[in-house]
């Protein structure tokens, strides 16, 4: 009988071992996958997530990072936005998350990889897991399982129905084309109704991708490649390409526990909607997760009080400012851009965001005018 079991080796699930294996609870980690294993991600981590992984030092797993935000339409370059210090780490996902879960098998955790979890049950106060190894039982259930994982459907959890999809082509560019992105992430705007193309550097290669508004994945690899011809990139040898869903969880209604069974990072659509990262909010909910299984009180109160207060309003915070800007870069384009170019105010306060010295939240409450933003996010 195991304290806690968590389901998937993502940056949620490792995390969530670490700190529950760090506290002496015992923990068994499972993936179904043998690990390393790759997942369809651009490999942005925002640097506000060392601070919510107590300043890890992830130099050993780095491929360098990213000061600037460089602005295209379709393709075409309109300007560049550099932040005094970085703004995002940029890491090959199979090498970040093996790194992970390294770091919480030493704090004590119990990895089996390779190993699928096949059904679960709830019995004689526990959870009862069948994996093609043998059954295994714990008091509490983390599913860290990611946004195509069975654990919601199973425990009868209906979480996060809205979806999108993202797709993501790993190209080994040529040197000119390594050189130009060196530092510098693209963000290519103008998809309808929302949505945007990405270029992250990585060593030695490019991850370029598209993220689209739910509901809108059938035009994506074309877009993609539309993307890529743009970039100058049509021939470069792809070394990957892998599409994927993001789930967005809209309300503090959609539930996030039952019980002692919790969701976390993907798994509960813990993404934003004005990014479509995930990667903060996944360790951000394993620390929450983590800290309510340590508590002695109602776990899954605990858990579901603790994410609708401090992750849900930064997704319904980004979600509005999603909202309006692509509404505003696809409805009137060139004034979004002249705008957005000169309002240096708004480029401080993102990056301010990003590097976990502000939340969207606090951005968007002291925006001049803010409860009109907001009621235009809403009717946009
Ligand atoms: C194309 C794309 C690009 C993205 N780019 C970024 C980005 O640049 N920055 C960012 O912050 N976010 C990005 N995201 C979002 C980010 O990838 C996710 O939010 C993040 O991976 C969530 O982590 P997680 O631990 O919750 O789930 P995951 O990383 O998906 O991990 C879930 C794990 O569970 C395992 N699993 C599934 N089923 C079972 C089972 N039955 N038994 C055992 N194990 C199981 C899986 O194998 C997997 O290892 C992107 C997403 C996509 C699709």
């Amino acid at each position: 009988m195991w304290d806690a079991i968590v389901i998937g080796a993502g940056p949620a699930g490792a995390t969530a071992a670490r700190r529950l294996s760090v506290a002496g609870a015992s923990t068994l980690l499972l993936e179904k996958q043998p690990l390393p294993r790759y997942k369809a991600c651009g490999g942005g981590v925002p640097a506000r997530t060392l601070e919510l992984l107590d300043g890890l030092d992830i130099s050993p797993v780095s491929e360098g990072c990213v000061d600037t935000i460089d602005i295209s339409r379709y393709g075409q370059p309109h300007f560049r936005k550099t932040s005094d210090r970085p703004l995002a780490w940029m890491v090959m996902r199979d090498r970040f998350d093996q790194f992970l879960t390294e770091l919480a098998v030493e704090a004590g955790a119990n990895l089996r990889d390779a190993t699928p979890v096949q059904s679960i049950v709830e019995r004689d106060g526990c959870y009862e897991l069948e994996t093609p190894s043998g059954s295994v039982r714990a008091r509490h259930l983390l599913a860290a399982d990611g946004a195509t994982g069975p654990t919601t459907r199973w425990l009868g959890i209906d979480s996060a129905p809205t979806r999108s999809a993202a797709y993501e082509v790993e190209v080994a560019a040529p040197p000119a084309a390594l050189e130009h992105w060196r530092g510098a992430a693209n963000v290519d705007v103008g998809y309808r109704p929302w949505g945007y193309g990405w270029v992250f550097p990585k060593a030695g290669k490019l991850s370029v991708g598209v993220v689209t508004a739910p509901g809108r994945g059938r035009a994506i690899r074309k877009q993609t490649d539309r993307y890529l011809a743009h970039l100058g990139l049509a021939d470069a040898d792809v070394l990957n390409v892998q599409g994927h869903p993001v789930r967005y969880r809209r309300s503090v209604r959609e539930p996030v526990a039952r019980d002692r069974a919790l969701l976390l990072g993907d798994a509960a659509g813990l993404a934003d909607e004005f990014t479509a990262e995930g990667i903060a909010y996944a360790v951000h909910s394993a620390n929450l997760a983590a800290e309510a299984v340590l508590s002695s009180g109602d776990v899954a109160d605990a858990y579901t009080a603790s994410i609708d207060r401090f992750v849900q309003p930064e997704l319904d915070a980004a979600r509005t400012i999603s909202r309006l800007y692509y509404w505003c870069v696809t409805t009137w384009p060139w004034l979004a851009l002249k705008t957005s170019k000169h309002v240096n105010y708004l480029w401080r306060a993102f990056f301010r965001v990003m590097r976990g010295e502000s939340t969207y939240a606090r951005e968007l409450s002291v925006l001049p005018g803010a409860g009109l933003v907001q009621s235009l996010a809403a009717s946009a």
